[in-house]
């Protein structure tokens, strides 16, 4: 943690209200460089009724680890526009019942660890105090869980803890940069979800697994199942774990 953090404990007084009223309203949201987990992506394309690879080339950009190999995909940068997000107005934000988790979380952030015995996560918080973020000294009453609460965080930190995972099998199974093979199947399987279900029906992508026809018919309409798959197709595929219905 950097010296602006202050780790706080689920149950310290939050003190932070972000209002339209602060005179740094929006301020948050320029200047951004900031990544999108392969959930943010699935709900953003989803409320603006797009398809992944519409919204990908529409709004992100993506670059590789370059220790990793991992993709990283980011809001296109705007200098026009200060790097400001796509999605904000002088209203505020857009797409705020699907905004990324991270907009969320700010001004918090979130690590977690699993245990290796018996898989459970543990979360800790700390407060990131930005100059430009007048929020801080406002006493609501609320504590970080209360806070926390008001922003449905959970399903994000609980969708996107499924990509720490796959990250920390990846830096323990492949350590090192990733070939390009390997980083376009974990782009396709999680990020690219339409054109991974487009080559699932096209290409039989998914020959190895023996999927039932509920789940074939299921994820065609729920993104959700779909990434799930995509999770465990790249496990599969670069890990060599199989899952339930890989054979
Ligand atoms: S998605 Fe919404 S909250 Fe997040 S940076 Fe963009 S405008 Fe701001
Ligand atoms: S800078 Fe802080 S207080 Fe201002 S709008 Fe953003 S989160 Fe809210």
């Amino acid at each position: 943690m950097t010296e602006d953090m202050i780790p706080v404990s689920p149950q310290n007084l939050m003190n932070f209200n972000c209002h339209y009223k602060n005179e740094c309203f929006n301020d948050c949201c320029r200047d951004l460089n900031q990544a999108l987990t392969p959930y943010d992506v699935l709900r953003l394309k989803n409320n603006l009724g797009m398809s992944s690879p519409d919204f990908l080339k529409t709004y992100t950009s993506l670059h590789y680890g370059p220790g990793s190999g991992l993709p990283v995909i980011e809001f296109k940068p705007n200098p026009a526009t200060g790097y400001a997000c796509p999605f904000v107005t002088a209203d505020g934000c857009s797409v705020y019942e699907d905004r990324p988790g991270s907009c969320r979380m700010y001004p918090l952030a979130r690590a977690i660890a699993r245990s290796r015995q018996t898989g459970e996560i543990t979360e800790y918080f700390a407060l990131i105090e930005e100059p430009h973020c007048k929020g801080f000294g406002k006493k609501t009453g609320q504590t970080v869980k209360e806070w926390l609460k008001g922003q449905n965080v959970d399903k994000y930190n609980e969708e996107n803890d499924k990509l720490m995972e796959l990250i920390s099998l990846k830096n323990q199974i492949l350590p090192g940069k990733l070939e390009g093979v390997q980083s376009d199947m974990f782009y396709l399987g999680l990020y690219d979800l339409d054109e991974f279900l487009k080559q699932i029906v096209e290409k039989d992508l998914l020959s190895e697994f023996s999927l039932s026809k509920d789940l074939l018919a299921r994820i065609k309409t729920d993104d959700e199942a779909l990434l799930n798959l995509g999770i465990d197709w790249v496990k599969f595929k670069l890990f060599g774990i199989k899952m339930a219905y890989g054979e």
